[in-house]
C-alpha cells in the first residue's frame, strides 16, 4: 500500500497537532452547548475519532453516509443519502464533520438539508480544503489545512475504497489511475 504512494503531504504527527488545535477551540466554543456532532461517513471517520478525544466538554454524536463522487476522483454534484442520522437535529447545535470541501456541492446540500429539519445552528469543521476546486460559494467555519488541487488519499480518504486507513495524507502514484 505504501508502494502505491508518490508523496506524503501531511504526516501523521502534523495531523495530530492540528487536531489537537481544533479541539481545543471547539471545546470552548461548545462549553454549555451539547452539541450534537456528525461525523459525515466514510471519508471522516477517523478525523471524527481524533477530533472528539480531543473536545474535552459534553457532545453527542450521530453518524451520516452521503456519496458524491462513486469510484471517480470529481464529483459528480449528485448527493445521495446512504445512511441517514439516528438523531433528530431540531432545535440542536450541529457541528458537522468533514474530511475534504473541494466542489462545496456535498456540505451544500447536507447543511440544506439540516436547516430544513429545524437545527439550531450548522458549524462545519472540515480537516482539509480545496479552495480551487470550489463550484459553491461555501466556506468551512473551521479548517485544519488548505490543500492544492490534487486528489489525495489517507487518513480516512480513499480511492475506490483503497488507502483509508494510512495515517498520513498523501498522493497516489499517476499510474494508480489508469492501471
Ligand atoms: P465536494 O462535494 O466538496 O466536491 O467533495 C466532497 C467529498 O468528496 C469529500 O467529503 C470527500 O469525501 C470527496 N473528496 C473530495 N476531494 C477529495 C480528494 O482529494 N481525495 C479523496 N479521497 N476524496 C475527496
Ligand atoms: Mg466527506
Ligand atoms: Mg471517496
Amino acid at each position: 500500500m505504501q508502494n502505491d504512494i508518490q508523496e506524503v503531504l501531511i504526516s501523521e504527527e502534523e495531523l495530530q497537532n492540528k487536531i489537537k488545535e481544533l479541539g481545543e477551540i471547539l471545546s470552548k466554543e461548545y462549553a454549555d452547548r451539547n452539541p450534537l456532532v456528525i461525523c459525515v461517513l466514510k471519508g471522516a471517520f477517523i478525523f471524527m475519532a481524533d477530533l472528539v478525544k480531543s473536545i474535552t466538554v459534553p457532545v453527542e454524536m450521530d453518524f451520516m453516509a452521503v456519496s458524491s463522487y462513486g469510484a471517480s476522483t470529481k464529483s459528480s454534484g449528485v448527493v445521495k443519502i446512504i445512511k441517514d442520522l439516528d438523531a433528530s437535529v431540531e432545535n440542536r447545535d450541529v457541528l458537522i464533520v468533514e474530511d475534504i470541501i473541494d466542489s462545496g456541492l456535498t456540505l451544500t446540500h447536507l447543511i440544506d438539508l439540516l436547516q430544513r429539519r429545524g437545527a439550531k445552528s450548522t458549524t462545519v469543521v472540515t480537516l482539509f480544503d480545496k479552495p480551487s476546486g470550489r463550484k459553491v460559494d461555501l466556506e468551512a467555519d473551521y479548517t485544519g489545512f488548505v490543500l492544492p488541487d490534487a486528489f489525495v488519499v489517507g487518513y480516512g480518504l480513499d480511492y475506490a475504497e483503497k488507502y483509508r486507513n494510512l495515517p498520513f495524507i498523501g498522493i497516489l502514484k499517476p499510474e494508480i489511475y489508469t492501471s
